[in-house]
């Protein structure tokens, strides 16, 4: 087992962190307090090749292993939690979808300009009444001469108001349980009939717009179905478990800037005429926040060499999913805790983290639902 970075690897980091640092960090305030999708920072990150980076370069994407993928989300989620959903919806899910189960012709034309991001993409499976519960879901796809009539509504879609390519989840035979749902490539400025609702007002990941979506009799061709009638369940699978991995590293991104802060905070804070970093309490805090935040950059490393090497990572991905998102709440909450008052008040970004850290711990599978996972795939064993 290999634990050192490759040289591409380490350039990766060090390219994708300069741009954090210098394009990111310093806006992470303004979009966490406007809301707004940062069109701009998302071209420009497009540019450094990062809204496709898994993707072959034949399809333009950036053509990195998935360990990079993970490095650059990290490093983008360590500038803001909101950027890094952008940038996790549209590859992991969108794109993944395309690539894992389109036929040539749909790859060469909605995966190639989700990886230039001149399109960008969400991912539509969830519902009012369908979180967890998958099969639960109402939204229908109804056959209607050589296409597809969809009635229906989604909820929570990441990038779900700003996205050009909709992969959408629903039930073409509403009576077959899971193996009735299909999966489609849905086009917002095509397809009459799609409707933004709406979009959340969240407790974090500000940036990544979370909308709520109708389809009122929109026709699709049928040339936008994913697969075939009935894959659409197993298709959602699949790429969750991908995306697992890529909201491990979200969390952890998010824990190191935690941290980093916390750190820096600690070293130039005086109470009893020396720095608090000088506090047994305080040295032991960042002890546990680092040791956390490197513990679960191994399981989602261990996650993403699996994935590489095509190999069964389903538990593996949950488990680095799951301990990821918790510790990056808990490190994020002693980074508060180190502020002390001014770590509770918008001055500082240690709450942001917090708000942001949260999040990871629902989209993707919940922590209830992946431990269920977890003990399904260890008592299967
Ligand atoms: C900001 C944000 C962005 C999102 N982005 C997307 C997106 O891009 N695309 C998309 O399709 N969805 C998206 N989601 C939806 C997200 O995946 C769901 O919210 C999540 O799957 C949980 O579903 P739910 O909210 O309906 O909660 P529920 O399923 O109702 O769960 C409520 C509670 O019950 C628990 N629970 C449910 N079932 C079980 C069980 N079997 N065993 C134990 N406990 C259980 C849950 O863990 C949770 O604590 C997003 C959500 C948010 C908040």
């Amino acid at each position: 087992m290999e634990f050192t970075l490759t040289e591409e690897q380490r350039q990766i980091r060090d390219t994708v962190a300069e741009f954090v640092d210098e394009e990111v960090v310093p806006r992470a305030a303004e979009i966490d307090e406007t809301d707004e999708y940062p069109a701009d920072l998302v071209d420009e990150m497009a540019d450094l090749g990062l809204m496709g980076m898994p993707f072959p370069v034949e399809y333009e994407g950036a053509g990195l292993d998935y360990h990079s993928y993970a490095i650059g989300l990290e490093e983008i989620s360590r500038g803001s939690g909101g950027l890094g959903t952008v940038v996790a919806a549209h590859t992991s899910l969108a794109g993944n979808m395309l690539y894992e189960f389109g036929d040539e012709a749909q790859k060469q034309e909605y995966l190639t300009a989700l990886n230039t991001a001149d399109d960008i993409g969400a991912f539509a499976l969830s519902e009012a009444e369908a979180g967890s519960d998958v099969p639960a879901m109402s939204t229908t796809a109804e056959r209607d001469g050589d296409g597809y009539v969809v009635n229906g509504g989604k909820l929570w879609i990441s990038n779900g108001s700003v996205a050009d390519t909709v992969t959408l989840f629903a039930k073409t035979d509403p009576d077959a349980g899971r193996n009735g749902i299909s999966s489609f490539v849905v086009r917002p400025e095509e397809d009459d009939g799609f409707i933004v609702e709406g979009t959340e007002d969240k407790l974090g990941d500000k940036g990544c717009p979370t909308a709520e979506l109708r389809f009122d009799d929109m026709w699709i061709p049928e040339d936008r179905l994913l697969g075939e009638e009935g894959d659409g369940f197993v298709h959602a699978l699949k790429t969750l478990n991908g995306g697992r991995i890529t909201i491990a590293a979200r969390s952890v991104g998010i824990a190191r800037a935690a941290l980093n802060e916390a750190k820096s905070y600690a070293q130039q804070r005086e109470q009893f005429d020396r720095p608090i970093s000088d506090f047994q309490a305080i040295q032991h805090k960042l002890a546990d926040m680092d040791t956390k935040a490197r513990a679960a950059e191994l399981l989602m490393h261990e996650a993403a060499d699996l994935k590489m090497r095509d190999e069964d990572y389903i538990k593996e991905a949950a488990q680095a999913k799951l301990y990821a998102s918790e510790i990056a709440r808990e490190v994020a909450n002693e980074g508060i805790q180190i502020h002390g008052g001014y770590g509770y008040t918008k001055d500082f970004p240690a709450e942001r983290f917090y708000r942001d850290a949260k999040l990871s711990e629902i989209y993707e599978g919940t922590s209830e639902v992946l431990r269920n996972t977890i003990a399904q795939q260890l008592l299967d064993e």
